[in-house]
């Protein structure tokens, strides 16, 4: 993944014609990418910021079938996220862990419908199961979660889920995609689409960010995978299209692993407002999350408000001995879901089924929203089924249950470099042959130089943000800190990717600034 060789290689395939263009990369479209390119069809993907920049970098790290979708009765739902759950952790091993979860319960009633739930939980999962659910007494549930209050509390209900690195499993599939001949392009905005004499649409005109060229590129087919920016999209192809999406925010904290203990993550399935809130070990620190804001705005960069931060930590006290403190927050951030919008109502939301929805627009602009990242798999599978039942593409088969987003072949949860996959021989041999590389930027979290580089080399970052927030996680894991390592990161930048003094400056005045958004101090 190099881009200047990649956009060399649009320049000169400029009159082809591509069996698909997709807009989006966060998991939708490149999971739609790599479904398409490894059914072997010439695929683009283009990306108007870094790949998972919006959503897909953002949510709360869960592959998992949603226990509080089966509490609705959405069986189906569950049933196949649970499959696809079992997909993900055979394909990415190397981005994926079994999480065990308890629930705390506090009354008998409690206890016996989370048992008797979660059990039924174990067997839609079938033979992708990830270990049994069981009822444990207080005083097993405090051995797990030593910091939970004891008042009231009965016991509490066992059960596993996966947990995931969202942006790295993002870049992976970017990556697997490129391998399999599709061309994989961040920074690239579609800002039009392109349109026959006989009204359907033909191909997108977009722009390369960093040049500000426009490419007028043509395609059998166009997808629309932008998440909750759907509607601009569908608007450029038909500029009297009503609003179908609304925005609501979900905010996520993050604290220093002291306050959970423990390997077990914690979930409240009711919250005061009706929603499930999440405590989950994630890399060294907690995650916890999520709340759920309607906005009137869309945004790539959303802001947590004040009111959500309070929320969150406001429910940790009711469950925590030692409740977090606004200044023990060490990131804050905040992603947006669709909602469908009333068109008739514009006032009122009402939340769109957490199955995605694919719809294919009179003049051919095949969209699809909703759904989650634990299913981006299937969601690829069915838009490119539907993309040969209506036409576009001749008859492939999808291969990508199978299709694995790694070669590495014995996964050590102890090796923190597996997570670049393939790539953590390469960053080992360049650490084995100068030392030096191995040693951490910052003594407070782990990433090398070693990494720096090779993620310069092999990742398309294109701003120091690209490298702490997606491609590490610095950012989220402590974004103090990630601001603390902006100058040796843009001067690690310029001199891997050939930028100037005046790029590094600018380069490190924008992520100090982009890091208030994640410490939000009131
Ligand atoms: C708070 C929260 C927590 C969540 N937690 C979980 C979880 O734990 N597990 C789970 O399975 N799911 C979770 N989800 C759901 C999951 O994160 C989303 O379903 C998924 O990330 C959506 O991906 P997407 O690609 O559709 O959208 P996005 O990630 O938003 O990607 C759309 C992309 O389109 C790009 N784009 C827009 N316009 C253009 C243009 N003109 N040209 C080019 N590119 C363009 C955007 O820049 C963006 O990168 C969560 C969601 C939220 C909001």
């Amino acid at each position: 993944m190099n881009r200047d060789l990649l956009i060399k290689e649009l320049r000169k395939q400029s009159d082809v014609i591509w069996d698909t263009i997709v807009i989006g990369g966060g998991a939708t479209g490149l999971g739609i990418a790599l479904d398409a390119a490894s059914r072997g069809y010439k695929t683009l993907l283009l990306e108007q910021s870094d790949f998972a920049k919006a959503t897909s970098s953002r949510s709360t790290k869960l592959v998992h079938g949603g226990v509080r979708y089966m509490a609705q009765g959405d069986l189906f739902l569950v049933m196949e996220a649970l499959h696809e759950r079992g997909l993900m952790l055979k394909n990415a091993p190397h981005l994926t862990f079994n999480q065990e979860f308890v629930i705390p319960v506090f009354s008998v009633w409690d206890a016996l419908m989370y048992t008797v739930g979660l059990k039924f939980y174990d067997l839609l999962a079938g033979r992708l199961s990830m270990g049994k659910s069981y009822f444990i007494s207080k005083k097993e549930t405090l051995t797990r979660l030593p910091l939970l209050k004891s008042e009231g509390l009965k016991g509490g209900v066992v059960y596993h889920d996966g947990q995931f690195d969202d942006s790295r499993m993002a870049l992976a599939l970017a990556k697997t995609c490129a391998e399999r001949g599709g061309l994989v392009l961040n920074y690239f905005k579609v800002t039009g689409l392109l349109k026959n004499e006989k009204e359907k649409i033909c191909g997108v005109s977009a722009k390369e960010l960093l040049s500000g060229d426009v490419f007028n590129l043509r395609a059998n087919l166009v997808i629309n995978a932008t998440g909750v920016f759907a509607d601009e999209i569908s608007r450029m192809d038909n500029p009297q299209a009503r609003h179908t999406i609304k925005p609501s925010q979900g905010v996520h904290i993050v604290l220093e692993r002291s306050f959970l203990e423990g390997d077990s993550a914690i979930m409240i399935p009711k919250t005061s407002d009706g929603r499930v809130l999440f405590a989950i070990p994630w890399y060294n620190e907690v995650v916890i999350g999520t709340t759920d804001t309607p906005l009137e705005k869309i945004s790539l960069e959303p802001v947590a408000l004040e009111k959500e931060i309070q929320f969150i930590l406001n429910t940790a006290e009711l469950y925590m001995v030692k409740p977090p403190k606004r200044e023990d927050i060490l990131c804050v951030y905040a992603g947006l879901r669709p909602l469908a919008a009333d068109p008739d109502n514009p006032a009122s939301t009402k939340e769109v089924s957490r199955r995605h929805k694919i719809t294919l627009s009179p003049s051919g602009l095949l969209s699809i929203v909703g759904g989650k990242w634990t299913t981006y798999r299937r969601m690829a599978e069915e838009t490119i089924d539907k993309a040969i039942s209506a036409g576009f593409l001749g008859k492939r088969k999808c291969i990508t249950s199978d299709l694995n987003l790694t070669t590495l072949k014995s996964i050590n949860s102890g090796n923190r470099l597996h997570i670049y996959g393939d790539g953590s021989a390469e960053i080992d041999e360049m650490i084995s042959q100068n030392p030096a590389l191995g040693i951490p930027l910052d003594s407070r979290l782990p990433y090398t130089k070693a990494e720096i580089i090779w993620i310069c080399r092999n990742e398309m970052p294109l701003k120091v943000e690209d490298v702490l927030a997606r491609r590490t996680r610095a950012l989220l894991l402590n974004a103090k800190v990630s601001a603390d390592m902006a100058a040796e990161v843009a001067y690690i930048m310029a001199m891997e990717l050939g930028f100037d003094l005046i790029w590094q400056n600018e380069q490190i005045e924008s992520y100090h600034e982009l890091v208030n958004n994640y410490i939000r101090e009131k």
